[in-house]
């Protein structure tokens, strides 16, 4: 038997991880997978166009509109007012390839699907790979005449969002053999306008090929007024090592992070169901392309939702709102750099961190990254309380550095907030990797920081 084949049965917190990963193949699989792991832990969901209602010990979650960002939280006993929020952020979006908005073209003797980029991708990781499809499709509702239906009080079109994920292999990115281009190892542009097409058919009739994907779709292409529709590797993500040790996959960046947060609350309110602080985790769209999106780290929703919760909670009856808000503590997760055994020079050497040996600290004083002093000591305390090892990450000086939500939560709820990771190789590439134990100890440490401490 192969050992390392992922049982019927996860083994550890990695295998569980895994499975997660490989179902959260957008943005918007991601909440759903988030909404699922929460049902079943007994939480429920409110809509964020009705009042936030909440009572000590709710478990509840809220969607954006969009379906791309999800904030879950956990109503203490005490007003937020008096105890701020335990608040844990990540980010369900990475850099992918999405279809254009005119997707649809022919060379070659083939049939194409134009891609746009989505954030900072390692392009030649796309290349020569199964690819499907996944997304969300919209329809405006017609009436028998097929004319579009208006709501007659907002005056808007109705319009239906429906989850598409073709779990099949679909297209593929040919590279150009070495023969042809024989410096592609030294230099090997990829130029993102011409290169990063996906062969979807072969033959010159795209009409036959769009039959096909109506097909499997179960709706007629040309019943659909909009769409996001992203490219996804298809391929799950796997443990790989003699030792089983790594997850190879795509997307680790952030929904590693998204995992743990979500676990760690859930095993948190498992074993507290009557915390007195409320414990909330978000996790963010767009984060790979600055998070200045309706639902992104940079809009109001994550505040919006926190002063609601604040307003409308039992026991706050005094005070200023945004009290709650500056007595908060905010875990902002987001990968790390873990030094790379092929290109040690690329790290600080005191500061260069080691798959599977712990948590990530990550600190920049140009406020890259939100951690401080006073922050940074907190967390150490948090991952003492729960034996978890820590590791410092600070980018070598003379080398750009990389940013995350952590510094604009900060900015937009004025908390004290801390920037970790797991460490991992090859971010942004379609296979990744981080290690088994680190999933393990991010979730150990999320769990603690939403119990205050107590293991
Ligand atoms: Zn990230």
């Amino acid at each position: 038997m192969n050992t390392l084949q992922i049982p019927d049965e996860p083994r550890d917190p990695a295998d569980h991880y895994i499975r997660f990963l490989g179902d959260a193949v957008t943005p918007f699989h991601a909440v759903v997978e988030c909404e699922n792991r929460l049902k079943s832990a007994g939480f429920s969901q409110i809509s964020v166009l009705e009042t936030l209602n909440v009572a000590q010990g709710d478990k509840c979650y809220v969607v954006h509109p969009d379906g791309k960002t999800l904030i879950a939280f956990v109503v203490g006993s005490r007003s937020p007012v008096k105890t701020g929020f335990a608040l844990w952020g990540a980010h369900t979006d990475s850099p992918d390839l999405r279809l254009r908005l005119n997707p649809l073209t022919t060379e070659a003797g083939t049939v194409q699907l134009t891609t746009q980029l989505h954030g900072g991708l390692i392009r030649r990781s796309w290349l020569d790979r199964p690819l499907s499809l996944a997304g969300s499709v919209f329809q405006v509702a017609r009436d028998a005449s097929g004319h579009p239906i208006f709501n007659p009080i907002d005056g808007q079109p109705v319009i239906s969002r429906t989850l598409v994920r073709l779990d099949e292999p679909l297209a593929v990115i040919p590279d150009l053999a070495i023969h042809l281009d024989r410096k592609k190892n030294d230099e090997g542009e990829i130029n993102a306008q011409t290169m990063l097409n996906a062969v979807f058919a072969c033959g010159d009739d795209p009409d036959e090929a769009m039959k096909a994907l109506s097909l499997r779709l179960g709706m007629p292409l040309d019943q659909i007024d909009g769409f996001d529709l992203h490219l996804v590797v298809h391929q799950r993500p796997q443990r790989v090592g003699v030792d089983g040790s790594l997850i190879v996959g795509p997307r680790h960046d952030d929904l590693a992070m998204v995992f743990a947060g979500l676990t760690g609350l859930i095993e948190a309110t498992t074993d507290d169901p009557a915390p007195s602080r409320t414990s909330v985790a978000a996790f963010f769209d767009a984060e790979e392309t600055g998070s200045t999106t309706s639902s992104g780290a940079q809009s109001s929703f994550l505040r919006d939702v926190l002063l609601r919760i604040a307003r409308n909670h039992p026991e706050t009856t005094a005070g200023d709102l945004e009290q709650s808000l500056l007595r908060s503590f905010v875990v902002s997760g987001d990968m790390a750099h873990a030094l790379h055994p092929n290109h040690t020079d690329k790290h600080d050497s005191q500061h260069a961190p080691l798959i599977n040996q712990g948590v990530v600290i990550k600190a920049n004083t140009n406020d890259r990254y939100a951690t401080v002093g006073e922050t940074a000591a907190f967390f150490r305390a948090i991952c003492e309380a729960a034996n978890v090892p820590v590791q410092a990450f600070v980018g070598r000086q003379d080398m750009g550095c990389g940013t995350t939500i952590g510094p604009l939560t900060a900015a937009q709820l004025s908390a004290r907030t801390v920037d970790i990771g797991a460490p991992m190789w090859g971010m942004h590439s379609t296979g990744e990797t981080m290690g088994a134990q680190d999933m393990a100890w991010i979730i150990a440490a999320a769990r603690v920081f939403f119990r205050g401490g107590a293991k």
